[in-house]
């Protein structure tokens, strides 16, 4: 019913040498694959990737965008210019993101809007921190998250939600796939109270130190439909056996 989709994040890593050599091996080993792919990278890549899987079917992302639309933005790039060359899809609000450059759900919302009117997907991410998780609010924060982008823009122009817990990222420890689709399980009923049909269709990731030896147990739970994968992502061999454990109903 929903197809499947994992998508490699990969953070501020890759040199023009490492990605050409990355392209020609997950393609090689791409084959039957049931699931789709993406490959989110950072932006001086990005018109790189786009020619390198130019009608491969791996959709090319951004990691992020400017909350802005144009003008004296030093630094910024926005939708329209993601659109301009060629890239569908943006992770927004990843951790790091909302940790480090102090994103605010505000400005993820924007974010958002901004690449809905370019015509990209967003990838929102969401999720809690240690201490969050150890209080009990989890499920308090991811949904603050995600209705923070739902007042924005409907969840029918969303590309993905990505539940990634900030303990889990990088860390090696993995939420269980209890844990995890009890989250997943939340944030499907409040997608569904806004638009039912949107929520039965919209993917679902996990993301959180996923890598071939748990990915299979992970993406058969029932709301989690695939994954945001960093680490293992970097390698196109460990990516290829993360996205070979995601799979269509
Ligand atoms: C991420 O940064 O989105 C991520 C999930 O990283 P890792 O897989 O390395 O935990």
């Amino acid at each position: 019913m929903r197809e499947p989709i994992v998508i490699a994040n990969w953070k501020m890593n890759g040199s023009t040498e490492a990605n050409r050599v990355w392209v020609e091996k997950f393609l090689q080993l791409r084959g039957d694959l049931e699931c789709r792919t993406a490959v989110c990278a950072p932006f001086v890549y990005l018109p790189q990737l786009v020619s390198l899987l130019k009608g491969s079917g791996v959709a090319v992302g951004a990691e992020t965008v400017s909350s802005r639309k144009n003008g004296a933005f030093t630094g910024e790039v926005s939708a329209d210019m993601l659109a301009d060359i060629g890239v569908t899809l943006s992770i927004v609000g990843h951790s790091e993101r909302r940790t480090l450059w102090k994103e605010t759900d505000e400005d993820v919302a924007e974010q958002a809007a901004l690449l809905i009117e370019a015509g990209i997907a967003p990838v929102v991410c969401v999720g809690e921190t240690l201490e969050e998780r150890e209080s009990g609010r989890t499920e308090e924060v991811v949904l603050r998250q995600l209705r923070a982008v739902l007042a924005r823009v409907p969840a029918a122009r969303l590309g993905a939600v990505a539940y990634e817990p900030v303990w889990a990222i990088g860390t090696g420890r993995t939420a269980t796939p209890e844990a995890a689709q009890a989250v997943h399980a939340a944030l499907r009923a409040e997608l569904r109270a806004s638009d039912a049909a949107a929520a039965d269709k919209l993917p679902l990731l996990y993301g959180g130190s996923v890598k071939p030896a748990n990915a299979h147990e992970l993406f058969s739970c029932p709301d989690i439909d695939g994954g945001l994968i960093g680490g293992a992502a970097l390698r196109a061999e460990d990516f290829h056996c993360v996205c070979s454990a995601a799979r269509a109903d």
